[in-house]
C-alpha cells in the first residue's frame, strides 16, 4: 500500500446516509492489500497522478444500499472503482490495456462507466482472466 490506505476503500457517503457500518473482515483487507499492491500502486505509479476511489468494499448492506450485483468482487474486497484526479477518464483506462498487455497486471475484470466516471477493476488470485475487459 503505497499511495493509498485502507480508509479510502471503505468510506462510502451511501453508508453514511444510511449508518451502515463497512466494516471489511481480515479476510477482505488481505484482499484489498493484494489488488493495491499488485494493480493499483503499479497502475498509479505508471500514470503519476492522483487517483481517486469511488467505492472499494461493500458490506452486504451497502452493496444492497448502491445496487450492487449479488456476486459484486467489492464484496470480498476484490474490487475498486477510481478515477483519475485530473478528469482524464478514457487515458488511465488505455493505460490498465497498456500495462495488462505488457503482462504487467492480472485482471479479473474491467471496464469503464462512462456514464458514472469510473473504471471499475476487480482482482481476484482464483480467476484471472485473458482478456478481463468487458464492453458495456
Ligand atoms: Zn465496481
Amino acid at each position: 500500500m503505497k499511495y493509498f490506505r485502507l480508509s479510502e476503500f471503505t468510506r462510502s457517503a451511501t453508508a453514511q446516509h444510511f449508518g451502515i457500518e463497512n466494516i471489511p473482515s481480515e479476510e477482505a483487507v488481505k484482499n484489498l492489500s493484494h489488488l493495491v499492491r499488485n494493480v493499483l500502486d503499479p497502475l498509479r505509479e505508471r500514470w503519476g497522478s492522483a487517483i481517486i476511489v469511488n467505492s472499494g468494499f461493500r458490506c452486504e448492506a451497502l452493496n444492497k444500499a448502491v445496487g450492487g450485483a449479488k456476486a459484486s468482487y467489492h464484496r470480498l474486497g476484490m474490487a475498486a472503482d477510481i478515477r483519475p484526479r485530473n478528469g482524464r477518464l478514457a487515458e488511465l483506462y488505455e493505460l490498465v490495456h497498456v500495462m495488462f498487455r505488457e503482462g504487467k497486471l492480472g485482471l479479473t475484470e474491467c471496464y469503464l462507466d462512462g456514464k458514472k466516471g469510473y473504471i471499475h477493476i476487480a482482482y481476484d488470485v482464483t480467476g484471472f482472466n485473458t482478456w478481463p475487459f468487458i464492453h458495456n
